[in-house]
């Protein structure tokens, strides 16, 4: 069994569809966990919601999917996000919009949880963008490994847990070790660490690189692999411009910013 784990798609069906594709075709994954953000800022939020709904995985809810879901105004949203959430409210078709509703915030499994901003009151929306910021989320976690995203950028952290902590209450519950960055794009999980692992944007990547990114978890091998996908961005950014979305949200695509 693999995992491909994946978010913030951001209604960019050429980069998911690139995506799934490498998963499947060059990874091997045989399964699949969303990270929320289905919808917003792009041109396809029906048919991402459709192509991530025939999966048949967990998926998780984004505060993009949230906002989408429902009709209160859209304060603390910059005004490129508000714009394409109200293009993407009057778009989605109320089955779809009540979907994404429904999403849970949280999973768990037997190898994993994830999440889609962060452990710390997910429903809150905070972002993880350092190792400060990601002890907050470490601490609540209750598994060796835990998938988020919310900021766009890839990034796996890990902290040192102490042997003794965890048998004694039975979870994860250390406190206090420094959270390190792993620099590596694969990770050999190691047993008395816990990682946070953020997969990046398929849809909207943010760090520099325009490729769609995304993670595959091997849970009997004990690696995660963070992974690049290039796809057809011209298309993506034709789409945009063709549903009279502002050109900003065409032109950062090539940018990967
Ligand atoms: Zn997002």
């Amino acid at each position: 069994m693999r995992l491909a784990v994946f978010g913030d798609i951001h209604a960019n069906l050429q980069a998911l569809e690139a995506v799934l594709g490498d998963a499947r075709e060059w990874m091997a994954c045989d399964r699949f966990l969303c990270l929320g953000d289905l919808v917003g800022y792009g041109a396809n939020p029906g048919e991402c919601v459709e192509r991530v709904r025939a999966l048949g995985c967990p998926v998780l809810k984004g505060n993009h999917d949230e906002q989408a879901a429902i009709d209160d105004s859209l304060e603390g949203f910059s005004p490129l996000a508000e714009t394409s959430l109200t293009w993407t409210r009057h778009r989605l078709l109320p089955e779809q919009r009540d979907w994404l509703g429904s999403l849970p915030l949280t999973y768990s499994s037997e190898h994993c949880e994830a999440v889609h901003a962060s452990l710390d009151q997910p429903h809150r929306w905070g972002y993880l963008f350092n190792p400060a910021e990601a002890a907050v989320s470490l601490r609540l976690q209750t598994r060796p490994l835990c998938f988020f995203g919310h900021t766009h950028m890839p990034r796996i952290y890990r902290q040192r847990v102490a042997d003794r902590v965890m048998e004694r209450a039975g979870r994860w519950i250390g406190l206090g070790a420094e959270v390190q960055v792993v620099p590596d794009e694969r990770l050999q999980l190691e047993s008395g660490f816990r990682y946070h692992v953020n997969t990046g944007s398929v849809g909207q990547p943010r760090d520099g690189d325009v490729r769609a990114s995304y993670a595959v978890f091997d849970p009997e091998l004990r690696t995660v692999m963070l992974r690049r996908v290039a796809y057809d961005v011209q298309t993506a950014q034709a789409s945009i411009l063709a549903a009279g979305l502002p050109k900003r949200l065409a032109d950062r695509l090539e940018l990967g910013k």
